[in-house]
Parts: structure tokens; C-alpha cells; sequence
């Protein structure tokens, strides 16, 4: 078995071992993995026990590791196994009011709820029922934000939303600033939910209706570009909203018969139908390599082999899935809908010394993420064979002649405490430093790290020494220190120092054979202006990405992890 890393253990130690009543841990990592393996085995009818094995071994090798609620809750009574969720909302103050309580119930599990909130009226509507003005989306927001502020996830986690507005809604503006005050709201993500006509309407600077969606009728008609500049402006300044382009999704939507997709869960990667849940799932890229004459390379075979195990462990998880409500199961059971994605690719090219910021590696993004897609589908269709295709299959884009027990089968998930425990770089991110304090894993300490590869790799050359450490140390980059060659030195370009055309050409490559989506922070130096994150924007549309989201540094006061600073 793999040995966990000092983070892995303590998290996996606060988070999700298991607990007794008086809060004593009572199973070992390797008791947690065979928990989740012998739970998501159960529902096998041949070959049980062989099939628990083997997602035992992907599970504690660190091959491949399910969402945070798989691992959390498998094996347990009434075990609510899936990430993420949509919900509907309403233009009633009912219906509001009963997805916020839906919505509390997800958060209570570990889940993360996605919301389109056009279909309320504007503020300052007529309400018939009282005969006064309706508050809009915005002040619904705000509530929604207070009340997952006080269901923590489980006592684990706390709720992630995603709020989206559609750009026609005559409170679009002020939808796009409501993260920029003092008071903001803390626990969504936002993002402006764009059509194909708005961009054309930017790119030939016309003239733009909000539209009541209550009364059908114009509300207020502005130019396309002033609220792109608005989008842009805010964006710049405090990274929200991010984009959800709601016209290409709805494009490769694989059951369009069923309706249009709203909304997106928290992080953008799956765009679900209302009440849909999807679980997600990522292979370690960087494990998926073998040694030959001194120097690493792609092992395709272990490649395949944990893909088909990761497809069936995540069809296996909607059959084992606690639906917390019966709309939410039923729609869930007819699409089968799975995410399997990666994590370590930043890794993965450091060991195969190709630099992030190439061309080599934007075509192997592409290689190898069509690679997992074609497998993934072989492994969905061979489900089907032996299950059945999905209920909805018939009246799905596959039909009739691919037939596949899954409706979407990828996504390239944040990764985000699963990369933890696998000791590995996030998702598709490069790495974020080289040193680097981490804050907040736990919410606590800080705690000084120096990546493990370059670690390795200063070693093999015999030049790490405690000069280098502390020049590292000090510079959180080595870009500018004449101790590290400058060969190294492109392989281990960080996050800020990679020229964000890469970035986009990297989310791009990934997006391109994934059904479902890339959730991926476009991260830009301090110095990044307006004119950037337009052009940014407008070209992640032409390259038909689902959504983009920046990031400009410094932009935000709390940082996860932040370049480190010993002076
Ligand atoms: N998520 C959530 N709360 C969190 C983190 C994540 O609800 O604090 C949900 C959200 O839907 C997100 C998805 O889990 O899009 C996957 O996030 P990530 O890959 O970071 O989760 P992990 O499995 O690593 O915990």
C-alpha cells in the first residue's frame, strides 16, 4: 500500500474516519477504503468479492479516490454518496422556501447545491398575494447564504452553493456586484448565465432587453457592453462572477428531451437538470506511469484498467446512493449520470519533464483525456450490455446507436481535498508554488511546504542543499535563483508565472473530450488588467468551454494557500 502523506492522515484523521459518539476515531485509513470498496461491491451480483479487491487496491494504492461524501459516508446507514446537486427555484415564496430546506438537507450530507435563480420576478415586482413588492433574486441569495452559513456539512463540511443569473434578468446588475461589499455573500460561487446572442451582441456592441420573467415584457433595454464591462470590472476586482455559457451546454446537452439545463453544481463541473445529483470520481495521473531506461512514461495500461474499475465504482455508487428525496432519485436513477475525472496533472507532466506552459503539453491534455473518454465510454457500454442502458437512454442523443448506461460519463472536478489524500497536485492545475504556507486546510494552522518533486528532483542532481531551501523559502519561486538549472526551472513554472493562454488552452484540451465540465480557476498575476479578463472571457467562449472563472491574486483576503513570505 501507498504510505499517506502528514496532510492525508490529518485530515483524513478530522474528516473522515469514523467517529464514535464521544468523538474517538475508530478505523484506519485502510479500514476507511475497505469500508467505501466493500459498500460499493454489494450491489455486484458476480464476483463480488473480486470487485471489492480490486477497488480496494485502486482505492489504497491512491489510483483513483470518489468524492468526499463517498469516502465520508459508504457503509453507513442512510449514506448520501454524491457531491452534487441542482435544484429548482420557483417564483413562489413557497418554492423557495422548500428548496432552501432541499438545500439544507444536501449541505447536512456533504453535498453542494447548484441554483438558477431567473425565474424569480425583479425586485420591486408586484406580489399579488400581499398586494407589495417582491424582494428579488439577490435578497433570496441572501438568505439562502445565511442559512447554509449555519448547516455545517455533517459537522465537516460547510455548503458550497453556485448561484446563477441569467443575463436577460432585470437584476443582473446587481446580481454581478453582490459579492463586492463588506456585507457579501460568503458561501456561493456566482456566475452570469450567458447566451450565444449576448456575446454576439458584445462583439457587434448592440443594444441588450431585460426581460420580467413574470410579465414576459422588456423591463429596461441597455447596451450588451456595458454589462460585459460591469462583469469584467467585478471580476478584476474580487474574482466573482465567474461565466456559465448556458448556450453551449445546452448544445451537447445528451438529454435534451427532458429540458433545458439551468444551472451548474458549486464548482461549474457538471451541469445537472433540476433535482439531478451526480458523484465524481478522479483518477491520480500522477501514478499512472512506469520507469523505462531511467525515464518515466504514461502507463496506458494501468491507465485503462483504472478507468474501467473507476466507471463501474461510480455506477455502482448511484445503484448503493441514499437519495435524500424522491424527485432527486428518480430523475438521478434515469440519467446514471457519473463524473469521473483526474487529478495530478501537473504532476504527471513534472515527472515526464515536459514544462505546463508548452505546446507538448496541451497536446497531451488532449491525448489523454480523449484516451480516459474513449475508455470511460467502453466501460459505460459494456455496463450496459450487462445492466441495461439508462431509462432515459431511448430518448438521449445516444440512441439508437450507442448504447451506454450512463447519460454523461467525465468531469474534471476541483479535486480539491481528495488531491490532499492522494498527495498529489490539484485536478488540471499546475502547481500553485514551490514553497508554499497552507492555511486553512483545517481551518488552523499554518504550515511551511516545499513540493515534493522538486524536493526529488534537486536531490538526483545533488545540488538541494540548505542554501537552496532558504532562497526558496524566501522567494516562494525559483524562477529568479541561479542554483537551479534552467531546465528545472521550466518544468516547474507555478500557477502565476504561466502566461494564461496556457491556462485556457489546458482547460480547453480537457473540455474537449469531457461530456460534462472543467471546473478550473484561471489564475492571473496582481498586474492583470480589465482589458485581460475581457479578452480572457471572450476567448473561453470561442474555445466552448461550459464556464470560466478568474482568479486575479492578492484579489481576495483569504487564500488557501499562499506564496510564502518568511521575511
Ligand atoms: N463541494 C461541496 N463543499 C465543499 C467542497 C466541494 O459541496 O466544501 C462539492 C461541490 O459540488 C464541488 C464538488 O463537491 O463542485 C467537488 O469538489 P472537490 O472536487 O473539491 O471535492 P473533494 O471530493 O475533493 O472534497
Amino acid at each position: 500500500m501507498t504510505s499517506l502523506s502528514k496532510n492525508a492522515l490529518q485530515i483524513l484523521k478530522e474528516r473522515y474516519l469514523l467517529k464514535d459518539r464521544d468523538g474517538n476515531i475508530i478505523e484506519t485509513p485502510q479500514q476507511l477504503f475497505r469500508r467505501v470498496a466493500t459498500c460499493v461491491a454489494s450491489c455486484e451480483e458476480e464476483q463480488k468479492n473480486v470487485f471489492e479487491e480490486q477497488f480496494y487496491e485502486i482505492l489504497n494504492n491512491l489510483l483513483f479516490l470518489p468524492n468526499s461524501p463517498t469516502l465520508m459516508n459508504a457503509g453507513c446507514r442512510n449514506g448520501q454518496l454524491s457531491a452534487c446537486f441542482v435544484l429548482p427555484i420557483a417564483d413562489s415564496l413557497e418554492a423557495i422556501f422548500s428548496t432552501l430546506k432541499h438545500a439544507a438537507l444536501i449541505h447536512q450530507s456533504g453535498g453542494g447545491t447548484g441554483f438558477n435563480f431567473s425565474k424569480l420576478r425583479p425586485k420591486n415586482d408586484f406580489v399579488s398575494t400581499t398586494s407589495g413588492t417582491s424582494s428579488g433574486p439577490v435578497a433570496f441569495m441572501k438568505v439562502y447564504d445565511a442559512a447554509t452559513e449555519y448547516v455545517k456539512q455533517g459537522g465537516k463540511r460547510r455548503g458550497a452553493n453556485m448561484a446563477i443569473l441569467n443575463v436577460n434578468h432585470p437584476d443582473i446588475e446587481e446580481f454581478i456586484t453582490s459579492k463586492s461589499s463588506k456585507k457579501a455573500i460568503k458561501n456561493f460561487n456566482i456566475s452570469v448565465g450567458i447566451t450565444d446572442d449576448f456575446m454576439k451582441a458584445v462583439q457587434q456592441d448592440l443594444s441588450w432587453q431585460l426581460i420580467n420573467p413574470h410579465t414576459k415584457k422588456v423591463a429596461k433595454v441597455v447596451k450588451a457592453k456595458a454589462i460585459w464591462q460591469l462583469i469584467v470590472n467585478q471580476a478584476w476586482r474580487t474574482g466573482d462572477p465567474g461565466l456559465i455559457f448556458l448556450s453551449t451546454i445546452n448544445i451537447l446537452n445528451p438529454t435534451p428531451k427532458m429540458g433545458d439545463i439551468e444551472s451548474t453544481n458549486p464548482c461549474g463541473e457538471v451541469p445537472l437538470l433540476n433535482y439531478e445529483s451526480c458523484n465524481l470520481g478522479s483518477v491520480n495521473l500522477s501514478k499512472m506511469i512506469l520507469k523505462k531506461d531511467l525515464k518515466f512514461e504514461i502507463d496506458w495500461k494501468k491507465l485503462t484498467k483504472t478507468v474501467q474499475l473507476g466507471i463501474r465504482f461510480l455506477d455502482n455508487v448511484i445503484t448503493l446512493n441514499h437519495y435524500l428525496l424522491p424527485q432527486i432519485k428518480s430523475i438521478t436513477m434515469a440519467n446514471r449520470k457519473i463524473g469521473l475525472g483526474v487529478m495530478g496533472w501537473a504532476e504527471l507532466l513534472i515527472l515526464l519533464e515536459i514544462p505546463y506552459a508548452s505546446v507538448e503539453a496541451v497536446s497531451l491534455a488532449e491525448k489523454i483525456m480523449q484516451f480516459i473518454k474513449n475508455e470511460s465510454y467502453k466501460a459505460s457500454e459494456k455496463l450496459a450490455r450487462e445492466r441495461g442502458v439508462f431509462p432515459e437512454w431511448k430518448n438521449s442523443i445516444y440512441a439508437p446507436n450507442l448504447k451506454l448506461r450512463n447519460a454523461t460519463c467525465n468531469s474534471i472536478a476541483p479535486t480539491g481535498t481528495i488531491s490532499v489524500i492522494a498527495d498529489t497536485s490539484y485536478s488540471i492545475e499546475p502547481l500553485f508554488a514551490i514553497a508554499y504556507d497552507r492555511i486553512g486546510i483545517l481551518g488552523n494552522k499554518r504550515q511551511t511546504e516545499i513540493n515534493k518533486l522538486f524536493i526529488q528532483k534537486m536531490k538526483q542532481l545533488n545540488v538541494w542543499n540548505d542554501k537552496l531551501k532558504k532562497t526558496i523559502l524566501n522567494a516562494g519561486s525559483i524562477q529568479s535563483t541561479r542554483l537551479v538549472p534552467q531546465s528545472i526551472k521550466s518544468i516547474f513554472k507555478t500557477s502565476l508565472e504561466i502566461p494564461w493562454k496556457y491556462h485556457l488552452m489546458h482547460q480547453q484540451a480537457f473540455q474537449k473530450h469531457t461530456d460534462n465540465a472543467v471546473s478550473k480557476t484561471i489564475n492571473l498575476c496582481e498586474d492583470t488588467t480589465e482589458e485581460d479578463i475581457s479578452r480572457i472571457f471572450m476567448t473561453a467562449w470561442k474555445y466552448k468551454l461550459k464556464g470560466i472563472t478568474v482568479y486575479r491574486h492578492g484579489s481576495k483576503i483569504n487564500q488557501v494557500i499562499q506564496k510564502c513570505n518568511l521575511n
